[in-house]
């Protein structure tokens, strides 16, 4: 569903993407991993069109966002970003609307949805991330793990094909971690395709069908959780993990 090859990018003199490529398959939960300043948060911002990269391809859906460092016209730009959702560490909901008005944004401006139908879609999705009851509630007066499943839900009501975490959790105390990976293993149990970056290994282990290792701009490694996590091919993955674990 998302084929990425010999990406580039570089900020200044720093060079942050150093011919990274991957596939993404349709179904698939891909877990990111690696140190910090690695390059996770600037793959998947790149992937969404909040960063642009100076070199190589990504193609989602058989349709080039950028084709050897070229980008695609606007339009199709915007046909290929509007399938994928992205889901922050640090939420960025709108602080003055209310829950329902943060899901309603989105599908009411860019899809032009009707307001009954916004409105059954976000009731449902609230429902679905355990926050039936929060509909009219503002932003400051959620818990950070509530404010993380209200991002959730606000990203599926573009009704995407792909989701994008970068590192959901983190934000987080330990007491609310639970509760948010709990909504994410279950759009994986729904067959939803996800790329998460996460610094939470368990997790990764259970959730993820195939996961990514990334130092230094590269991707070092990528396996099943048994392959990287039990027997990882270099060096760099195993000192990571040993210090991760
Ligand atoms: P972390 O685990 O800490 O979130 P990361 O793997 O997500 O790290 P990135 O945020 O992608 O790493 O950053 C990779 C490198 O790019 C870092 O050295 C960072 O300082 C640099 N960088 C990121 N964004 C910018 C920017 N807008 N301008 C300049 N440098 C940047
Ligand atoms: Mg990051």
């Amino acid at each position: 569903i998302i084929e990425v090859s010999h990406m580039k990018k570089s900020f200044g003199p720093l060079d942050v993407l150093k011919d990274v490529s991957f596939d993404i398959q349709r179904n698939e939960v891909v877990a990111v991993i690696g140190p910090s300043g690695s390059g996770k948060s600037t793959m998947l911002r790149s992937l969404v069109h909040l960063e642009e990269i100076n070199g190589g391809s990504i193609k989602v859906q058989d349709q080039y966002l950028v084709k050897d460092g070229a980008y695609s016209a606007p339009k199709q730009i915007k046909t290929i970003t509007s399938r994928m959702g992205m889901v922050f560490q640090h939420f960025n909901l709108f602080p003055h609307l209310t829950v329902q008005e943060n899901l309603a944004l989105a599908p009411k401006y860019v899809k032009k949805e009707s307001k009954d139908e916004v409105n059954r879609r976000g009731t449902a999705l609230l429902q679905k991330v355990g926050l039936a009851d929060k509909a009219g509630v503002y932003p400051a007066n959620l818990s950070g793990g509530q404010k993380q499943r209200v991002a959730i839900a606000r990203a599926l009501m573009m009704n995407p094909d792909i989701l994008l975490f970068d590192e959901p959790t983190s934000a987080l105390d330990p007491e609310l971690t639970g509760e948010v990976l709990e909504v994410i293993k279950q759009l994986a149990r729904e067959n939803m395709t996800m790329i998460i970056v996460t610094h939470e290994m368990g997790f990764a282990r259970d959730v993820a069908d195939r996961i990514l290792f990334m130092d230094h701009g590269q991707v070092i490694e990528s396996g099943t959780p048994e392959q990287i996590f039990y027997h990882p091919k270099t060096d760099r993955t195993r000192e990571f993990l040993n210090r991760a674990m």
